[in-house]
């Protein structure tokens, strides 16, 4: 199912702002490529030694063109913000196994915050278009603010369209007067008023280490396997 990565060239095809700092990018691959939702690419520009990881947010059926979505950091990421479409980057994909479909088991349970939901977006928008639904999919998203939240008009319609994807937005800095998700950071007591019991279930989490290690802390108190807790991390 996990097929060998390739070195590519990838061409910006679509540059877009998505929120402060957060920028969309597709990339055009110059071989079509098969992945697993939850895989990365590894970004550099000709003549860096040094690869950049970025989470594909496409769902498996694109071959071709993924999307990703890039916050600015330092240096690579600067200049890729900086990089008119049309500019080639050399890529080497697809890369690791962090939501691994052989793995789960049970209900799966996402955990998302910030940019963090890119592999999970993956996945939801993977049941989705490949009509996998076998079992129920709960994505848990946490943005500062409403702004931030990337792409929430498709993530709302996932949650209302598809039977087995329940999709609960939380925002933890501001209160619209017209939003109907949650408030506040995810833990124990919203996880458990959505999920009821916690145990028989496969967790992703990514995000920032905060959020991944206070969430850990909670799901292993409350009886969950560490081997149904996957995280991905970004430093
Ligand atoms: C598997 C995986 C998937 C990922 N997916 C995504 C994704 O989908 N979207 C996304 O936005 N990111 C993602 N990341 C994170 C992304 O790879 C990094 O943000 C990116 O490589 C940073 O590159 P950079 O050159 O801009 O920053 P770098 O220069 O590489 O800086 C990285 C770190 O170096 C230190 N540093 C360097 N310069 C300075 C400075 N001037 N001041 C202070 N500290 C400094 C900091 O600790 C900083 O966090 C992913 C990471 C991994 C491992």
């Amino acid at each position: 199912m996990y097929s060998a990565p390739k070195h590519l060239v990838a061409t910006i095809t679509e540059k877009t702002d998505v929120h402060e700092g957060v920028k969309r990018f597709v990339l055009a691959l110059s071989e079509p490529i098969t992945f697993v939702h939850g895989q990365f690419v590894n970004l550099r520009f000709p003549g860096e030694t040094r690869y950049h990881a970025f989470s594909i947010a496409s769902s498996e059926a694109s071959h071709e063109n993924i999307e990703l979505f890039i916050k600015q950091a330092h240096e690579f990421t600067t200049k890729l913000f900086a990089s008119p479409v049309g500019t080639k980057l050399e890529c080497l994909a697809p890369l690791g196994r962090f939501t691994d479909p052989s793995k789960m088991q049970g209900d799966v349970v996402m955990i998302a915050g910030g940019v963090g939901i890119t592999p999970l977006l993956s996945l939801v928008r993977t049941v989705r278009d490949r009509d996998r639904h076998d079992r129920r999919y709960w994505l848990f998203y946490s943005c500062r603010t409403r702004s931030a939240i990337i792409n929430e008009d498709e993530l709302r319609a996932l949650g209302e369209q598809n039977k087995s994807i329940r999709v609960v937005l939380t925002l933890t800095r501001e209160q619209p007067s017209d939003w109907d998700g949650e408030l506040g950071h995810i833990d124990e007591t919203m996880l458990r008023k959505h999920l009821g019991d916690l145990t028989g279930k496969t967790f992703y989490m990514c995000g920032p280490n905060r959020l991944i290690d206070g969430m850990k802390d909670v799901l292993t108190t409350a009886g969950v396997p560490e081997e149904r807790i996957c995280t991905e991390g970004w430093g």
